[in-house]
């Protein structure tokens, strides 16, 4: 299996030969079609398994399917992230994987100060990556608006819950539109997460590895 099977288009192609990407992991190569087709889905995965790529590339293919003018502080692409460490990461893999697209990122997180990340949303971003915390101030002070995303992700779900987030990450969910492609990952499963899953979540595809 090599990345010439996936489909994938030729901004994100250049990319990954860039960064030396030749094989799809497992994850990546059993969710990518998934995704490229809109399902939503849960994948269980831990971090290492190339679970970043195996997400951020079909949304940069899916979105890069209808041409859209961004409207300042409207992500059509929202990513909640447990820690502001992880928030970064996924923040770092939207520059790498999406250099050659035309799509702005920025990421939001709590324990610094809020004015750059202001002033980034209020340029216009496609693709916002947050804490749940420090998204909820911004949307409560006017500076987010939930009402464009078209593709939501929640990563490491199972983290979220141990931290305390479960409020906080369905008061977004229940922001969303609900016409939208939404992404499920956890590295364990529980009644609770599954629960969580299930709320906001349609007729999902489930990917183990
Ligand atoms: P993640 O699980 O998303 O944190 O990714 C783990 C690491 O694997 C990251 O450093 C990625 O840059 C790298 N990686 C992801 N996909 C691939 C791939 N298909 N081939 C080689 N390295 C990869």
């Amino acid at each position: 299996m090599s990345f010439d099977n996936l489909n994938l288009i030729y901004p994100l192609q250049r990319a990954l030969t860039e960064e030396g990407y030749t094989t799809p992991t497992p994850i990546q190569e059993l969710s990518i079609p998934h995704l490229l087709d809109g399902r939503d889905m849960i994948g269980i995965a831990q971090t290492g398994t190339g679970k970043t790529a195996a997400f951020i590339l079909p949304i940069l293919q899916n979105m890069s399917a209808s041409h859209k003018t961004v409207k300042p502080r409207s992500p059509r692409v929202l990513v909640l992230a447990p820690t502001r460490e992880l928030a970064a990461q996924i923040g770092d893999s939207f520059a790498t994987y999406g250099k050659y697209t035309r799509y702005k990122h920025t990421v939001v997180f709590g324990g610094v100060g809020q004015t750059p990340q202001v002033r980034a949303l209020s340029k216009g971003v496609d693709c916002l990556v947050a804490t749940p915390g420090r998204l909820l101030d911004l949307i409560q002070q006017g500076h987010i608006r939930l009402s464009s995303v078209e593709y939501f992700v929640l990563d490491e779900a199972d983290r979220m819950l141990d931290m305390g987030f479960l409020n906080d990450v369905n008061k977004i969910v229940d922001m969303l539109p609900k016409k939208r492609q939404s992404l499920f990952f956890s590295a364990t499963m529980s009644p609770e997460i599954s629960a969580l899953a299930r709320k906001m979540l349609s007729n999902p595809a489930q990917v183990e590895v």
